[in-house]
């Protein structure tokens, strides 16, 4: 590719990946398949990569999600809700490891491995125990208020069991059978299907009226600790055994690995099993568990350095994908 070409596809990539992010992000409504997108980033992030005059701040390589939407308010992330670099293969995998031993002894590392569920983020704030507030990620500087649909989903507590300042982060998901259960609904109402569960749990969470929410039988599952007052924690497990304590539902697959090959095994079994769960993944999520280690590393302005999603090879994800959007 001459220079003229290469300027000419990555604003076209630019120009696509854009487009994406908004029927994904702000319509809950995507038009192609999750693999397709990301082979579109990987080929932005490449030419950005040998062409770094061509870098922006304004290129979807460097932006966490969408816009948030104005029909709810805006709550901005004192601590920024960020996206996660991925890794989609072992090797990958071994390189994001070998970057973390550049700066902390290999001894000195233990890693959490945990399932990456394909539903939206949520910021939960509480007060005194109490929920005060439910947020999407949004842009990752600035979400959407969707307090009185966050109210609505069973598993996330209003009352914690101590009166505590806190914020939690988690993953809002449908299950399987509820979200074939509401395509089925929606088919008899000849009404426009959901393209998988991520966007039904999107779509129901991002809806002004909270009944529909309430009728959507979503789930939650707890993964982080962004801020909490009068208690010292040290690692990522101990906040999660924590969280569990407050009245959380965690993943029961969450596990501590002390080397990279135990992590590795733990992505080659959930790659085999993840069919058997009663919720979809789209990989595993690998976080240094020493909060320590976490700060040393640090963030770029997408994705911490202290974390990685395995992503399942494509083969399977396609042929699935492929016969969901057939349906539609
Ligand atoms: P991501 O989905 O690759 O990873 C970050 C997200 O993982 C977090 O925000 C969180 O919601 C989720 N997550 C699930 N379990 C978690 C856990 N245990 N710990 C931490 N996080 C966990 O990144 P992203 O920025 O949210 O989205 C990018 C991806 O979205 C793309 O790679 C693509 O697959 C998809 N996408 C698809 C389209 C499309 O048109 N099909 C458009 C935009 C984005």
């Amino acid at each position: 590719m001459n220079k003229t070409d290469v300027v000419e596809r990555i604003q076209k990539l630019r120009e696509k990946l854009e487009h994406h992010n908004y029927r994904y992000y702000v319509l809950d409504d995507p038009e192609i398949s999750d693999k397709e997108y990301d082979s579109l980033m990987n080929e932005l992030i490449q030419l950005e990569e040998s062409n770094p005059e061509m870098k922006s701040s304004d290129s979807p390589t460097q932006r966490v999600g969408g816009e948030p939407v104005d029909k709810f308010s805006r709550v901005p992330h004192e601590i920024p809700m960020l996206s996660l670099d991925n890794a989609e293969s072992q090797k990958e995998l071994l390189e994001f490891h070998n970057r973390i031993t550049k700066n902390i002894p290999v001894n000195d590392i233990a890693y959490v491995a945990e399932l990456k569920i394909d539903g939206l983020a949520l910021s939960l704030k509480y007060e005194s125990g109490k929920l005060v507030q439910g947020a999407t990620r949004g842009d990752g500087s600035v979400g959407e208020d969707i307090t009185p649909n966050v109210k609505t989903v069973g598993s996330i507590p209003l009352k914690l069991s101590k009166n505590v300042n806190l914020e939690v982060r988690g993953e809002a998901f449908m299950p399987k059978k509820s979200f074939s259960r509401l395509n089925k609904e929606k088919e008899k109402q000849e009404e426009r299907l959901f393209a998988n569960p991520r966007n039904a749990a999107a779509g129901s969470l991002r809806q002004l009226n909270p009944k529909v929410a309430a009728k959507r039988d979503l789930d939650f599952f707890a993964y982080s600790v962004a801020n909490i007052e009068g208690e010292e924690i040290d690692s990522h497990f101990d906040s999660l055994q924590l969280l569990k304590q407050l009245g959380f539902k965690l993943n029961p697959y969450i596990t501590s690995c002390k080397s990279i090959e135990e992590v590795i095994t733990y992505c080659e079994k959930w790659q085999e099993k993840r069919e058997e769960l009663p919720y979809e993944i789209d990989g595993v999520v690998i976080k240094l568990d020493s909060f320590s280690q976490q700060e040393m590393l640090g963030a770029t302005s997408k994705s911490p350095r202290w974390a990685i999603a395995y992503k399942f090879p494509a083969e399977q994800a396609v042929s699935k994908i492929k016969n969901i959007f057939i349906n539609v």
